[in-house]
C-alpha cells in the first residue's frame, strides 16, 4: 500500500514533490511543493501555455518579466527561485509564504492603525524598490499581498502582472477577480499610463481597505463603480485618524501627475511613525 501511495506522488522534473493547491489566480494555479533534495517548502505557479499563446506577444512578455523578477530581490517581495517549462506549461518556483493572503485578514475585519501602517510601510518599501528598477506591478491588491510566518508582507506576482496593456483592455485581467476596484482611473480610461503612478493609486486603495475593512469605491453596478473611481468619490469612516485621512486623500488623486510620490509618502508623519527600512537583499 505504501508503495502505491509513493507511486501516486507527483514529482516535477525529478526535483519537486507536488502538494496541495494553495490558490488560483487569473492565469495560473499555485501549489505547495517540496524540494526533494533539501526538504524545503516552495510554491509552484503553473501557467498553461495555451492560455498564453493565444495572446499576441504575451510569451515574450513573460520571458521579459522572468528576468525582471530575478532583478527584484527584496525582503518584502516573494522570491522567484527558478522557472521551468514543458511544451504545454510554465512553472514558477517561488519561496513559500506561510501566512496566506492579506485579503483573508481584511475579510475578518478592519485592522488597527498600527498594524495597517506596518503592512503599508512594507508595501511601499517593496513598490519603491521595484520602481527604482523600472518595474511596476499593476495588479496590487490584498489577494496579491501575502503574509509570512513573522507577519511580514510579501508582494507576490511582481512583474508577471505587468502584462501588455491590451490585456487590461480586453478585460482578461479582470475576468476572475471580477472587479476593477483597485485600478487607477487613468488605467480604466485605457489611454497610455504610467505604471508606477498607477501602483501608487492601488496602494492607496489597499491602505483604505486595511483601515476601513471595505473598499473605497464600491457599487453593485460596475459603471457606477467606474464613475466613483473616475471622480475619486469616497468617504472616510469615522475611525480614520486625521493623519491617515490626509495620506489617503493624497494617494487617491485622480490626476496621476498630482498624486503623491513615494518619497513624499515616506516623509508623511503617518508613514514615518516607527518605520524601519527593510535591508534589500542585494
Ligand atoms: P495570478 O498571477 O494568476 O493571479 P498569483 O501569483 O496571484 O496568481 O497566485 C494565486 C494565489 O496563490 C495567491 O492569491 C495566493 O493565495 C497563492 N500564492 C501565490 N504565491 C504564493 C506563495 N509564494 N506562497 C503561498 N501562496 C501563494
Ligand atoms: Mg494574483
Amino acid at each position: 500500500k505504501r508503495i502505491m501511495e509513493e507511486e501516486r506522488r507527483v514529482v516535477l522534473f525529478g526535483k519537486y514533490e507536488m502538494g496541495r493547491l494553495l490558490g488560483k489566480g487569473t492565469f495560473a494555479k499555485v501549489y505547495h511543493a517540496k524540494h526533494i533534495a533539501t526538504g524545503e517548502s516552495v510554491a509552484i505557479k503553473i501557467i498553461n501555455k495555451d492560455h498564453v499563446m493565444k495572446r499576441h506577444g504575451m510569451m515574450d512578455q513573460i520571458k521579459r518579466e522572468i528576468s525582471v523578477m530575478r532583478l527584484v530581490r527584496h525582503p518584502n517581495i516573494v522570491e522567484l527561485k527558478e522557472v521551468m517549462a514543458t511544451k504545454t506549461k510554465i512553472f514558477f518556483v517561488m519561496e513559500f509564504v506561510r501566512g496566506g493572503e492579506l485579503f483573508a485578514k481584511v475579510v475578518r475585519g478592519k485592522l488597527k492603525e498600527d498594524a495597517a501602517r506596518r503592512y503599508f510601510q512594507q508595501l511601499i518599501s517593496a513598490v519603491d524598490f521595484c520602481h527604482s528598477r523600472g518595474v511596476s506591478h499593476r495588479d496590487l491588491k490584498p489577494e496579491n499581498l501575502l503574509v509570512d510566518e513573522n507577519g511580514d508582507l510579501k508582494v507576490s506576482d511582481f512583474g508577471l502582472s505587468a502584462l501588455p496593456e491590451q490585456l487590461l483592455q480586453d478585460g482578461l485581467l479582470h475576468t476572475q477577480c471580477g472587479t476593477p476596484a483597485y485600478v487607477a482611473p487613468e488605467v480604466l480610461r485605457k489611454k497610455g499610463y504610467d505604471g508606477a503612478k498607477a501602483d501608487i493609486w492601488s496602494c492607496g486603495v489597499v491602505l483604505y481597505v486595511l483601515l476601513a475593512g471595505y473598499l473605497p469605491f464600491q457599487d453593485e453596478n460596475l459603471m457606477n463603480m467606474y464613475r466613483k473611481i473616475y471622480k475619486a468619490e469616497f468617504d472616510f469612516p469615522p475611525w480614520f485618524s486625521p493623519e491617515a485621512r490626509r495620506l489617503v486623500s493624497k494617494l487617491l488623486v485622480v490626476d496621476p501627475d498630482r498624486r503623491i510620490s513615494i518619497p513624499a509618502i515616506m516623509r508623511t508623519p503617518w508613514f514615518r511613525k516607527s518605520f524601519r527600512s527593510p535591508v534589500a537583499a542585494i
